[in-house]
């Protein structure tokens, strides 16, 4: 309560003091409304998005959930999901979602893993649990500049399995943006090496 009084939400639609995403601006949200927004040649079976990423008011809520780290976010990211969800009959059964990890070097830069957030407000409504069974163990540097064949190249070897995962058959890794897919390429080879049958991304909002 405290917080809420010191840092006022303001919409990140309307600029409006009330909630991060006020109910107004909720209405004009835009739905992802196919199921696959980017069926994919590698180990990544196919890349669903809640939403795009040319939505402001989807770029609000990431802005908020990655670098200032609002503490409440979850409550807007969860209207935008529910209504994601809703959309369709049929989702892919899945016996797990998995965020995408951090490197422990920014996790704790950082202080939290937005991938872990959204996989938190996922997990309820897609009646799967979240199961932490990947490491980042490269560190990357920030690679927004480099084309797409050298984020796949740079993305080699970045990621490990804690544990064996042959139990699980079908799981959605979780992450913020999919901006070319090279993060979760490298994350659903591995997974697949360590025994998963089919591995989808599951982002809040895609690039295109
Ligand atoms: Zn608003």
């Amino acid at each position: 309560m405290f917080l809420k009084f010191l840092f006022p939400r303001i919409c990140v639609g309307c600029g409006s003091e009330s909630a991060w995403l006020c109910e107004r601006c909720a209405v004009h949200v835009i739905v992802n409304k196919t199921l696959f927004a980017r069926q994919q040649k590698g180990a990544l079976d196919g890349v669903i998005a809640v939403t795009s990423y040319s939505s402001p008011e989807a770029r609000g809520l990431i802005k908020l959930l990655k670098y200032r780290g609002a503490y409440d976010v979850e409550q807007a990211l969860h209207v935008f999901v529910q209504h994601f969800v809703k959309g369709f009959f049929v989702m892919p059964v899945l016996d797990a979602l998995v965020p995408v990890p951090l490197h422990k070097r920014r996790l704790h830069e950082r202080g939290f893993n937005q991938a872990e957030i959204l996989a938190r407000v996922w997990s309820p409504i897609l009646c799967a649990p979240v199961v932490d069974v990947l490491e980042r163990t490269r560190y990357t540097s920030i690679q927004a500049h480099l084309p797409r064949l050298e984020r796949l190249t740079n993305m080699r070897d970045v990621f490990s399995v804690k544990q064996p995962c042959a139990t699980l058959k079908s799981v959605a890794l979780i992450d913020d943006v999919c901006t070319t897919g090279a993060t979760l390429e490298a994350c659903a080879h591995t997974l697949k090496k360590g025994g998963v049958k089919q591995v989808f991304g599951l982002v809040f909002a895609v690039e295109e």
